[in-house]
């Protein structure tokens, strides 16, 4: 998303956009990675040097539940304000770059496909929310 500093109005200018996945950088090989371009709300303000940019940035996120390593797809998002210093030569600020490290920084650190997951049993691998363990009976 770029956005060229002549069209930023006294009043701010309000922009929506799209970063597609691969941008953000994560493939299905990752542990979490998004399955949709993010979709990017910003409200652009400029100051004497400075263009803040208040963003909010909303996706899907598919990753694994840490304990029975199910997939699990949620909502994922995140408001943050960005920060670009300008001089009279800067034309445009590109955004991409920065809500991707936001993005990176805002993962949830561990994910659940449901409060009460009761994961896989250790012992014989059996998917505790779906079938008993068999450790006993073996
Ligand atoms: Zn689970
Ligand atoms: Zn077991």
């Amino acid at each position: 998303m770029k956005i060229r500093i002549k069209d930023i109005r006294h009043e701010g200018l309000d922009v929506h956009g799209q970063i597609p996945a691969q941008t953000v950088g994560f493939t299905p090989e990752d542990s979490v990675y998004f399955i949709r371009p993010l979709d990017v709300q910003a409200q652009v303000q400029r100051a004497e040097n400075t263009v803040l940019v208040k963003t909010h940035a909303t996706g899907i996120l598919a990753s694994s539940c840490g304990r029975c390593l199910e997939r699990v797809e949620q909502v994922w998002s995140q408001d943050f304000l960005l920060a670009f210093p300008i001089d009279r030569q800067t034309e445009s600020i590109e955004l991409d770059e920065n809500i991707r490290q936001e993005a990176i920084l805002h993962l949830p650190q561990r994910v659940l496909c449901k409060m009460d997951c009761k994961g896989i049993c250790l012992g014989c691998g059996a998917g505790l929310n779906h079938e008993p363990c068999r450790c006993k009976s073996a």
